[in-house]
Order: structure tokens, then C-alpha cells, then sequence
């Protein structure tokens, strides 16, 4: 696959959105970017020039001749086009800046083609008229389109069936070092303070007149203003002996004169050429720790408005009493609440994450080619959920063995998979998973493979549209009862006086009644079992509702284990570390049987249903499934924490998860999913009760009976366990498994020495 990206923004102009993406794509597929053509004397034959910035990208820029006609220009460019991609891998994903390129790549065969709309070009200066007719031909051939901003969005939803906003976003890093005191570049350095500064194309989008104003009436501020002149006369820039043009610099070089500013400027002519703009800048800006006072831009307003750190002015008189109050924000110190805002809001923020979310949905498209594995294996492993994906890691890298994954499932983690939606935001493909534990030693091996986010676990239910703690506590009794129970040992007088005892405590019915009384029990309990289990609690073991406690007390967390946290850079992240060893291959998109046809093992570690490995012998085991119903909300919030139940039988779903609450990410939409509990689908819950159990053991005796075979996992082993038990369950798993190893190969060489005596 090789990825050919159409600008007309040069590779080496500023470094923005087209390069901060195309590197990132670049660690997936080779990256062609193709430039507008540089002109030699007529009659010279056309060429290219190349280099390569980053690895895996090619720049390729055009030399043609001058005096071609369109079409002359058009010919010559798509035989240097075809001539530059004849040896390059297939398929090719086409990615347009302009659709002013098209004239010279409509022809080429494409498995994708994808419009990343950055701006509404056709209102720029010397916008050609072509422009509008090839851009209805680019949006008919396009298989995605991107748009850089909210407003683009908008203007774009309606004329492509899969538009996406992706705003752009921010190395953070890389712009934070301008908090820390630097040289000041030589030609900043005489500059008095206080320095306002602005970096960026200086071009007809820059309202001058407004530039002039404040140089004018604050002739002690120095305004600083960095980047190339395009398209407009320098000569009608205001020249003023407190306004500085230090002309382009890099990227590199940003932060280095950011951090010698004390304001930040977006200084923006409100006009069509600025309606749609998104300015990369803002957010750079607060990376690099500034107050910023821009005019009226809309998405500067909508993403940004509400920031302290944002002062958005309309006249010019505003606009500097705009930057009067950044500036004595910028005396505050470091830890000023305004600072701490932006930080916030920003977190999460990466050009990283916009490029994952935009594979995600190239992915879809271009379906990989599967690489089907052949030849030998010390294991095969079936499944790479927690159990697969730690029986591999530990076979591979304590083991030293030589691993194939499979999962039939086009990606690894199991139910644990998580992913950028469209919209940009991480989200649980197979519901909430909420990492919590007691066990240390799961902790230490995890941590290997990933950071952590501390994060504790909240849950409310919907009573009638009242939201209450869940489990229930101190708060839920007073808050359903308007009761004023103030302790402990109030509230446990209460719950006495509703508990029905019950002897034996048998099923999931029992433990809750003997508990919380029968009016309690159906409000938070009956309906949500039902739904959930499609079976009455009273036909579901007690273990089942005595995952969740009730509480005297008014901790309302859903979890009490010594540590809960999320993946840092979530799941899927984590499994990829996990997996990342060379004696590991992986091969997703297929079955057991499918993999067995064409590969040899030694032993096998199977994760899937156990009743399935044993050809459904004696009967199928039932399992629980569910349907995810995943949607982004055009709002930043929907609820006040990451999951609301529902447990009335009224309703259809049993909860309702918002992701950004359990990852912390921030974004100006939100996504969330709805479960609905399902008979048939993917097996996702063992079904505890006696019955069940019971035809497990039947199948556990069969797993007895068979060697070089490891069952582990939630479905192998018929049990309902969280993901913390699964890893110790695999971690033990393979402990046993490795001592018998040794024990066998120390029996071996027993042998051999007795049988050479
Ligand atoms: P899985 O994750 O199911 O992985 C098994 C893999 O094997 C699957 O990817 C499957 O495609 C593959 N497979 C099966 N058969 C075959 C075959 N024949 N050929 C090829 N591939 C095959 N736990 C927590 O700790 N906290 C939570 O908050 C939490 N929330 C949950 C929410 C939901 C909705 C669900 C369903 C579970 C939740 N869990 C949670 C439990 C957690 O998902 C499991 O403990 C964990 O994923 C089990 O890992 P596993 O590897 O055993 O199984
Ligand atoms: N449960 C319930 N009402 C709730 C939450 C849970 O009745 O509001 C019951 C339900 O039977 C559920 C079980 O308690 O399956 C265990 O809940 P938990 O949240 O542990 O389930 P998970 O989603 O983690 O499997």
C-alpha cells in the first residue's frame, strides 16, 4: 500500500496539519507527497526533484517547463505522476489537499480516496474558477472526507455521505518548551517587553488595519510578528517601530520565540477567507503556556470561547483591552487557574490520536490484505483477549518460544478493544471496561506494558428519572427516601429494618432481599437482572448480584479494589506492547479451523468456548450477549458520569456508558454507547447457575482427558471473571505450565542418561 497525498501547500512552507498527519501516516505506509510544480526555462524536459524529511515520506516536487497550456501541464504532470508511482507498492490511497490535483490523478486506481478539507480554498485570493466544479468531482470520488474544523464541517455534512470533523490538534510536548526559559532568538532578543506576538502565513486572512490600531495606541508593547508574506504586497503591511516582521522560521524554532512573548495574537480580518478557518495556532498557543486575544474566528470561538486563556475581541479598542488583561494574566504565576483550564482542555489533544482515529476509518475501507501465516509453531494460541495475549507474551519472552495469535475478530484485545471513533474519541468497541484489582503482582505485570490513568469508577442509576448512587449507599436511601441518615450506623438500622431474612442464601434474588428488603431489591435489582441475564435472579447464582455490595457508608464508588486505573493510552495500546516480540506473530481475521489448515504447532492455547473447542459434545453452554449500540452526541457532555443504569424493565437498555469520563479526554462532542442485552450474538457472559455448571464439568472432564492443550480465559473456563482475574488466571496458567516443562525435560534427560548407560 503506498499513500500519495495531493497539497498545494510545499512540505517545507510552514509545518501544519498535512505534515504533522502525513508523518504519522507514514509509520503505516510509505508517504508520497506530491507538490505543485516549480518552473524552468521553456523548452527544458519536465522532472522531479525529491527528498525525504521524514522517514517512509517522499517529497516530490514537479519541474516543468514554462508556457504550458492546462492541458500541456495536465500530461506532463500525470507522466511524471505514473512514471514516480510505477514501482510503488499497491494498492494506493489517494489523499487531496486541493482538488485542484485531480486535473492530473483522476485516472489513477485508488483503494481509497480521501478529501482532507483544511479550508474553504474557492474564498481565498486568487482562487482559480475551476476550483468549484473539480471539488464536486473530488467529493463524488471521495471515499472520506475530513474536514479541519467544526465550521467545515458543517459547511461540507451535507454534500458526502462520510464527512468527519477532525480539528486540528497539537504536539503539546513540543510547543511546552516555551514555558521553560530559553535564549531568546537573536533578532527577538532586542525587542522590548511586553511582547505580543503572532506566528503563522502572513497573507490576505490578517486584519491589518487592526495590526496598526494597537501598534498605535500602545506604542511601548512590541508586536512580533513571525512567519512568511504570501500573496499580499508587503508593502501594505503597517510598518510601525513597535511592530517586528522576523519573517518564516520552523518548527523547530516556534516555541523557541513563543516562549520570549507574553501574549499570543490572532489578529484575523473576519471575512469569507477566514469564515472556516481552524488555526492550528490556538491550541499551540496554550500549549506553550500564552493568553491569547484572537478576533472573532467561529471555531476559535466555539472550541476555545469558553477558556480563560481565550480573549476573543471585535473591535480594535477591544481587542486591546483584550491584550491589556493577557498581559496581567501573564504575570500570573505558573499555577494560575486559567493556565490549569487550557492544560486541561488540551489533554488528550495529539495529532497522534486524529491520525489513529483517521486509520481506524481508512481501515474500514481498505480492508489488509490478510497475511496468512504458514510453516511451524511451538504454540498456537486461539484468541488474543487478556488470556491469549498473556499466555503469548510469557510463552514468547519468558518461554522463548515461537508464538502464532489468532482471533477471528480483525483486531486483538478481546473484548477489552478499544479505538478512536470517527469523531475522534476513544471508545470501548465492547462496552465500559474499568481496569480494578487487588493483586500487586497484576498490577507490576501490566505496568510493563503500559502507563496508568488513576481513575475510580462511578455509576448512577435512573430511578424514574431521579439519578442515585449505585451501588446503593448512605446518599441513594436518602436521596430515594428523603431520609436524613447520617451514619453508619443509622443507615444500617434502616436497612434491618427492610431486610428479609432468607436461609440458605442460594440465588441472586436471595443475597439482595436478605440484604436491602424487596422494594429495594426490584427497584435497582429485579428489572436490570432480567434484562441483562434474560433469567429471573432467583434462577441466577448468588455470585452474580453479590458483585455488587450495599453500602452503609457514602463511598460511591462502583469499586472498592486497592487500584483501579485505565491504560494510559488505553487497550488496545496495551496489547500491542504485549504482543510486540519477535518470536510472536499474530494473524487476525481468523478461525481455529482456518489457522489449523495451514499451520503446524506443537501445543495450543485455546480462549475461546470451551463447548465450541469440543464440537458442542455434549450440548451448547449458554452465554449472555449484548448489542452495542455506539453514537457520537453533537455536545460535549451527555451525563455526569461515565455510566447510568436503567434499571426499569420500561426501558430496553440496561446502561448507558460516556467514555470521555473513564479516559479523560476532552473534545467538543461526545460518544457514547447503549447495551442492549441479546440472547444470540457474540458469547460474552457465562451464565451462572447450578445447571450450567454443571454441563461445564462435563466439558472440564473432557479438558482433563486432553494434553498439549491449555484452556484458559472467561470462555474456556466457563467463568465470569474480570479482566484482573483473567491475567491471573493466565499468569498462573502459564507458571504450571512452564514447571511441568522443565520437570518433563529434566524426565527426558533423566531417560536419555539411563538409556546411555
Ligand atoms: P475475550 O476477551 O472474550 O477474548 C477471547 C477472544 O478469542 C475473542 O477475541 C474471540 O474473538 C477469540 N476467539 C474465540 N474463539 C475463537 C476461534 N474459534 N477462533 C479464533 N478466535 C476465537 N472486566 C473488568 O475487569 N472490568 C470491567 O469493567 C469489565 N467490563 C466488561 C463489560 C462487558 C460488556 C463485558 C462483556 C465484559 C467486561 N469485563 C470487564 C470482562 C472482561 O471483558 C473479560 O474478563 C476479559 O475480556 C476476558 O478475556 P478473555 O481473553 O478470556 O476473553
Ligand atoms: N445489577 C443490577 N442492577 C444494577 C447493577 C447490577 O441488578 O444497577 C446486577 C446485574 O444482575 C448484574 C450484576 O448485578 O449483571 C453484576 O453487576 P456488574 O456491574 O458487576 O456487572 P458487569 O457489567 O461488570 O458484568
Amino acid at each position: 500500500m503506498t499513500l500519495v497525498c495531493f497539497s498545494h501547500l510545499r512540505w517545507d512552507f510552514v509545518f501544519q496539519r498535512p505534515q504533522h498527519l502525513m508523518a504519522l501516516m507514514a509509520h503505516e505506509f510509505p508517504v508520497i507527497f506530491w507538490e505543485e510544480p516549480v518552473w524552468d526555462p521553456a523548452g527544458t524536459e519536465p522532472a522531479v526533484d525529491s527528498h525525504s524529511p521524514f522517514a517512509n515520506v517522499t517529497v516530490v516536487t514537479p519541474r516543468l517547463p514554462e508556457g504550458l497550456s492546462a492541458e500541456a501541464e495536465a500530461a506532463a504532470l500525470r507522466g511524471l505522476l505514473d512514471t514516480w508511482l510505477a514501482g510503488s507498492a499497491r494498492p494506493l490511497i489517494r489523499w487531496y489537499y486541493t482538488p485542484m490535483m485531480l486535473s492530473f490523478s483522476r485516472h489513477l486506481a485508488a483503494a481509497c480516496t480521501i478529501y482532507d478539507c483544511m479550508d474553504e480554498l474557492a474564498n481565498f485570493r486568487f482562487a482559480p474558477p475551476e476550483l468549484g466544479a473539480l471539488e464536486a468531482e473530488l467529493l463524488a470520488a471521495a471515499d472520506l472526507v475530513f474536514t479541519g474544523g467544526h465550521s467545515l464541517y458543517d459547511a461540507k455534512r451535507t454534500m458526502h455521505h462520510a464527512v468527519h470533523a477532525f480539528p486540528s490538534s497539537v504536539d503539546a510536548p513540543h510547543f511546552a518548551q516555551a514555558r521553560k526559559a530559553g535564549a531568546d532568538p537573536a533578532d527577538q532578543a532586542g525587542l522590548p517587553r511586553p511582547r505580543l506576538g503572532f506566528y503563522g502565513v502572513i497573507d490576505e486572512r490578517m486584519d491589518l488595519d487592526l495590526l496598526a490600531a494597537v501598534a498605535d495606541s500602545r506604542p511601548e508593547w512590541s508586536l512580533v510578528m513571525v512567519g512568511p508574506v504570501v500573496k499580499i504586497d508587503p508593502a501594505d503591511l503597517p510598518r510601525r517601530a513597535n511592530i517586528a516582521y522576523l519573517g518564516g522560521k520552523t518548527y523547530e524554532q516556534l516555541p523557541l520565540y513563543a516562549g520570549g512573548w507574553d501574549v499570543a495574537l490572532m489578529p484575523f480580518a473576519i471575512n469569507p477567507s477566514t469564515q472556516f478557518i481552524s488555526p492550528t495556532k490556538t491550541p499551540e498557543y496554550l500549549a506553550a503556556g500564552l493568553p491569547i486575544v484572537s478576533t472573532a474566528i467561529t471555531d476559535v470561538v466555539r472550541n476555545y470561547g469558553t477558556l480563560n486563556a481565550v480573549s476573543i475581541a471585535a473591535t480594535s479598542e477591544a481587542f486591546v483591552a483584550a491584550c491589556e488583561h493577557a498581559l496581567a494574566q501573564a504575570r500570573e504565576p505558573d499555577s494560575a487557574a486559567w493556565r490549569r483550564q487550557a492544560d486541561a482542555a488540551l489533554s488528550g489533544q495529539s495529532w497522534q490520536a486524529v491520525a489513529d482515529a483517521m486509520r481506524t476509518l481508512i481501515a474500514q475501507i481498505v480492508r489488509p490484505a490478510r497475511v496468512a501465516r504458514t510453516g511451524h509453531y511451538d504454540y498456537l494460541v486461539v484468541g488474543a483477549g487478556f488470556a491469549g495475549t498473556v499466555m503469548a507474551e510469557r510463552l514468547a519472552r519468558d518461554g522463548g518460544k515461537r508464538v502464532l495469535v489468532i482471533d477471528r475478530r480483525d483486531h486483538v484485545g478481546g473484548n477489552a478493544f478499544d479505538h478512536h471513533d470517527a469523531a475522534g474519541i476513544l471508545v470501548h468497541r465492547y462496552g465500559p471496561h474499568i481496569f480494578h484489582t487487588n493483586s500487586r503482582e497484576i498490577v507490576d505485570y501490566l505496568s510493563r506494558f503500559t502507563d496508568w490513568r488513576p481513575y475510580e469508577h462511578r455509576v448512577l442509576a435512573d430511578i424514574d428519572g431521579l439519578l442515585v448512587p449505585m451501588p446503593i449507599n448512605r446518599t441513594t436511601l436518602n436521596s430515594l427516601y428523603g431520609l436524613k441518615l447520617e451514619d453508619d450506623a443509622d443507615t444500617a438500622a434502616f436497612l434491618a429494618t427492610r431486610a428479609e431474612p432468607v436461609d440458605p442464601i442460594t440465588t441472586s434474588a436471595d443475597v439482595v432481599i436478605s440484604k436491602v428488603g424487596s422494594e429495594l431489591y426490584e427497584t435497582f435489582f429485579r428489572g436490570y437482572t432480567r434484562k441483562q441475564w434474560g433469567l429471573d435472579p432467583s434462577e441466577l447464582d448468588k455470585s452474580v448480584t453479590a458483585r455488587v455490595p450495599t453500602r452503609t457508608d457514602a463511598d460511591d464508588r462502583y469499586f472498592t479494589d486497592t487500584f483501579q486505573a485505565m491504560p494510559a493510552d488505553g487497550y488496545t495500546a496495551m496489547f500491542t506492547a504485549m504482543l510486540d516480540h519477535p518470536l510472536i506473530d499474530i494473524e487476525l481475521g481468523t478461525s481455529f479451523e482456518e489457522a489449523c489448515a495451514r499451520v503446524s504447532y506443537d501445543r495450543l492455547v485455546f480462549t475461546g468456548p470451551i463447548d465450541e473447542y469440543f464440537g458442542y459434545r455434549y450440548g451448547k453452554l449458554p452465554y449472555r450477549s449484548l448489542e452495542f449500540r455506539h453514537e457520537t452526541l453533537e455536545q460535549e457532555w451527555l451525563q455526569p458520569v461515565a455510566v447510568v443504569n436503567y434499571p426499569s424493565e420500561d426501558v430496553p437498555y440496561t446502561r448507558v456508558t460516556e467514555y470521555k469520563h473513564l479516559t479523560g479526554q476532552s473534545a467538543a462532542r461526545t460518544s457514547i454507547t447503549h447495551e442492549f442485552p441479546s440472547a444470540t450474538g457474540d458469547p460474552y457472559y457465562p451464565i451462572p447457575r447450578p445447571e450450567n455448571e454443571a454441563l461445564y464439568k462435563r466439558y472440564a472432564a473432557l479438558v482433563r482427558a486432553t494434553t498439549d492443550v491449555l484452556f484458559v480465559g472467561r470462555l474456556a473456563t466457563y467463568r465470569y471473571y474480570n479482566m484482573d482475574q483473567i491475567v491471573g488466571q493466565a499468569l498462573a496458567s502459564y507458571r504450571r505450565h512452564a514447571a511441568q516443562l522443565s520437570l518433563a525435560s529434566e524426565l527426558a534427560a533423566d531417560t536419555r542418561a539411563i538409556a546411555a548407560e
